[in-house]
């Protein structure tokens, strides 16, 4: 695979990341993750949108103008025959003398083969763990995932997909997705403590709305459905959350219906 980096398409494995970079020093980098359907960037405008504000909010200069990253990023989906994959841009903080104040910002974007879940969890759901944590600035795509990386191993061996962050009485989303109740046919998500996913507001779309606002704990025990989005998960039914079954424990009409729809608007590969 080929990806960019210091200005050039150069073979992967050949790009070099300083060992002082804040990213590695300071765990301070931000990234956006996007899929391309049929060698085309799925909702390219949106993820440029949220990487390049990304970057302005934490003060990493971005040493390369939209244009430039749109054109770099045609290149990329040519140079890997990327029909069905994935597009990760990574800004790392870049070198710093005091090793703390964000320098240079270092960029790489490279393709990626993408991993959905299987057939199996769009069929049965999933479960989730609830798990007290905020993201530090939520809304913000960071690299720093460190609470979830360390957390996967046990949620594993209890049989959950994921936790589901929460403050005190009040959900928040999953580690590397959104979250979503259906109550009477109506969608309800959380509003704060969030990245605002570019899926989210995509089935939010199909769906024809969705009630934003905070959402409780209590909430999920009176839920007629659950289920999470992500730009590789796409929307995957949750049927449990910690021993607490969701509805009827199997997928519900409202997920299902929205997944089909999604399917069907974008195309590309079956989710299997
Ligand atoms: N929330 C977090 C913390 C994430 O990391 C992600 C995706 O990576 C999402 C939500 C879902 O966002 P999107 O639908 O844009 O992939």
């Amino acid at each position: 695979p080929f990806c960019f980096a210091d200005g050039q398409i150069v073979p992967t494995a050949s790009a070099t990341l300083h060992p002082t970079d804040l990213g590695l020093i300071r765990g301070y980098g931000i990234f956006d993750f996007f899929r391309t359907v049929d060698y085309k960037p799925l909702f390219l405008d949106n993820y440029l949108d949220r990487f390049i504000a990304s970057a302005e909010r934490t003060f990493i200069p971005l040493p390369y103008s939209r244009e430039e990253l749109t054109e770099v990023i045609y290149e990329l989906i040519e140079k890997n025959d990327l029909k069905e994959g994935g597009i990760r841009m990574v800004l790392s903080g870049g070198i710093s003398e005091n090793h703390f104040s964000p320098g240079e910002g270092k960029l790489f974007i490279f393709a990626e083969s993408l991993i959905f879940p299987s057939e199996e969890k769009y069929q049965n759901g999933i479960k989730l763990l609830t798990l007290e944590y905020v993201r530090p600035v939520a809304e913000i795509k960071t690299t720093n995932y460190a609470l979830a990386v360390w957390h996967s191993a046990g949620w594993k061996k209890q049989g959950a997909e994921d936790v589901l962050y929460h403050q005190g009485n009040y959900i928040s989303e999953s580690s590397r997705s959104n979250f979503f109740l259906v109550k009477n046919g109506e969608l309800i998500t959380p509003d704060s403590n969030i990245l605002l996913g570019i899926t989210r507001k995509y089935v939010m779309e199909l769906a024809g709305g969705a009630h934003v606002r905070p959402v409780t704990m209590q909430e999920i025990r009176d839920a007629d459905e659950a289920f999470i989005t992500s730009t590789t998960k796409v929307l995957l039914p949750v049927t449990q959350i910690d021993d607490l079954k969701i509805g009827s424990g199997k997928p519900g009409p409202v997920s299902l219906g929205l997944l089909e729809k999604f399917r069907q608007k974008v195309g590309g590969l079956a989710l299997t």
